[in-house]
């Protein structure tokens, strides 16, 4: 029996790839690269193509035992999700559209979903916990939230049981140091603030700093992306045993602002980091931080690399090691 993950080529996925070969699982990975790489899965069993080809998903149903499946494969950009909403509902909600009915017609009862903090929309209160209103402020949240409805639908009408993670910041990168984040373009703060250090760009730009937290910048949740990779493991795993639909947060209930985030970097790189404060970039909440404490309940989560430093030195490792990400021809080698 084998694992499908979807968009195991991409940044979380292709991490969550390698703990799940750690622990002995078969898996199949489906990407269609259109932001993942090639170089990033180590894995026998790999199709590139799209998820919403309908086509493909029977072939690969067909030439594999699929057990449960994993769906990262998605668009992402919380920006780009209010310019062009229709791309969001397209390859989000429409790919899990199609992915669900390949499941249902091949007997699939199992999947684990990348969703995200972006559900919450503007929180009410801190730490947000599973139960905390949804109103999402980009489409990119509304079509995490309409899947994780539709998930909801699926479970009681054909049965198909769902874990749900609200991912809140991903960071860092594999300890072995091979592989790590490659997003292009790069819009993540982390990456970013590293890229500067690398020399590859002048300054940081801080989008805002007079939000209303204790130094005007936006204040956030890091999680290291071992540690979701972890979270997904132990998800199947609940799928398996309990057989129960679930939502969960992923974070590590600690907030660090933007200024903080940057100060870390240049104690981790030892580099002066210039950085210039511009405007607010629309649509970010000051302050998300989550409530992960259902994770650690029912999945038996525990968190490995909760701390800042230990999660930038991660991160600062990769880049260190591969400045041109993937495409500099050693991402991906050991
Ligand atoms: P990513 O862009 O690195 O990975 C997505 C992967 O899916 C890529 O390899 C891409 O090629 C593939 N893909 C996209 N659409 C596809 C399609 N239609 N068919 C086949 N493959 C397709 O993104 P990531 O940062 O690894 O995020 C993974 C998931 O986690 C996404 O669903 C994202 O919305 C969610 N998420 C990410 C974060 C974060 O901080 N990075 C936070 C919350 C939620
Ligand atoms: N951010 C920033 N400068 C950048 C990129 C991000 O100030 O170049 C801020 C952003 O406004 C947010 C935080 O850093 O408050 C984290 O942003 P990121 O894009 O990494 O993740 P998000 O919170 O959007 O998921």
């Amino acid at each position: 029996m084998s694992v499908l993950v979807t968009g195991g080529a991409g940044y979380i996925g292709s991490h969550t790839v390698a703990e799940l070969l750690t622990r002995g699982e078969e898996v199949v990975v489906l990407d269609s690269l259109q932001t993942g790489h090639r170089g990033a899965v180590l894995v026998e069993y790999y199709y590139q193509g799209d998820v919403r080809d309908t086509d493909l998903l029977q072939r690969v149903f067909t030439d594999h035992e699929i057990e449960a499946v994993i769906h990262f494969a998605a668009s992402s950009l919380v920006g780009e999700s209010v310019t062009d909403p229709l791309k969001y509902y397209d390859n989000n909600v429409v790919a899990v559209q199609r992915l669900l009915a390949a499941m249902n017609r091949h007997g699939v009862k199992q999947i684990v979903f990348s969703s995200t903090a972006a559900t919450y929309g503007e929180p009410l209160r801190t730490p947000i916990e599973e139960e905390d209103p949804t109103e999402p402020t980009s489409p990119y949240g509304e079509t995490k939230l309409a899947i994780e409805k539709m998930l909801a639908w699926c479970d009681r009408a054909y049965g198909i049981k769902s874990v749900s993670l609200r991912y809140f910041n991903a960071a860092g990168a594999h300890p072995d140091g091979w592989i790590g984040e490659d997003h292009q373009p790069e819009t993540h703060l982390i990456p970013i603030i590293l890229q500067v250090a690398l020399g590859q760009r002048e300054h940081v730009a801080i989008f805002g700093d007079d939000y209303p937290t204790e130094d005007g910048t936006c204040i956030r949740d890091y999680i290291h992306v071992m540690d979701l990779a972890q979270a997904h493991y132990l998800a199947l795993q609940r799928l398996r045993s309990s057989g129960e639909s679930g939502i969960y947060n992923l974070g590590n209930g600690t907030g660090f602002s933007v200024k903080q985030v940057i100060e870390k970097c240049r104690e981790v790189t030892g580099h002066p980091i210039p950085s210039v404060v511009s405007p607010r970039r629309p649509g970010d909440p000051a302050v998300l931080i989550a409530s992960s404490q259902k994770a650690k309940r029912e999945l038996g989560w525990t968190p490995r690399y909760a701390d800042l430093g230990t999660i930038i030195e991660s991160a600062w490792n990769w880049h260190r090691r591969h400045p041109l990400g993937f495409g500099g021809g050693t991402g991906g080698s050991r």
